[in-house]
């Protein structure tokens, strides 16, 4: 039984995979520059998206996003709000996003009218990592409001993203976190090879640095 499970399991990732590359080829032929936030719920994913949105189209890009939560609109609910185009996508049940999912959301929009689209995924730090969706950048979330022990309880999420963002800078000592923990140990998981940034949405410390890291 448990043979056949994982059986099951390789060829559901398998098929992931073949659908996350013919999104990338879509959204390649299209000119658009994809970035997926994954991160736990609260960690600021809405809120860097739509900072990061608001500076994009002050440069005059065009630029959507796909949000990703089991269920409701409030993300994007919030992102229309802030003036950005959002696309809704509820799992239903699944606590993480799939290519299939996100080739549908695709479906919905204009590709032709714009240049990046943000992919929110999710809140979870576990299954996301297994799932690529066909973005040219997974980032990974985190805020100081989370501990200083996610890099250590979350090693495959870190791994099987491009850019790691640690949060809510400004509030680190209110809440009684060491950034330099949390850097430490994320420095360490990559073998010395990779930086975490630092932000705070808030006080948009830090954002320049992470719209210069992902190129946009
Ligand atoms: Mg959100
Ligand atoms: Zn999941």
């Amino acid at each position: 039984m448990h043979i056949v499970q994982v059986g099951m399991e390789y060829d559901v990732l398998k098929e992931n995979n073949r659908i996350a590359n013919s999104n990338y080829r879509l959204l390649k032929e299209n000119g658009i520059k994809t970035i997926e936030l994954m991160g736990s719920i609260g960690s600021g994913k809405t809120a860097l998206i739509i900072k990061l949105a608001e500076r994009l189209r002050n440069k005059g890009l065009n630029v959507c996003a796909i949000a990703g939560d089991v269920t409701g609109e409030d993300d994007q609910r919030r992102m229309e709000g802030s003036g950005l185009t959002a696309v809704n996508c509820n799992t239903g049940h699944e606590c993480h996003l799939d290519a299939n999912l996100v080739k549908k959301c695709l479906d919905k929009i204009d590709l032709d009218k714009y240049d990046v689209v943000f992919i929110e995924n999710v809140g979870n730090l576990v299954c996301p990592a297994d799932f690529p969706l066909g973005a040219d950048y997974r980032v990974v979330v985190i805020s100081t409001t989370e501990g200083d022990d996610m890099v250590r309880k979350h090693h495959d999420i870190f791994l099987h993203s491009d850019v790691a963002v640690l949060n809510k800078m400004d509030i680190s000592d209110a809440v009684g976190v060491d950034p330099d923990v949390i850097l430490g140990d994320y420095r360490k998981l990559t073998g010395g090879l990779k930086t975490m940034y630092t932000c705070s949405v808030k006080t948009e410390k830090g954002i320049d640095e992470i719209i210069s890291v992902l190129g946009l």
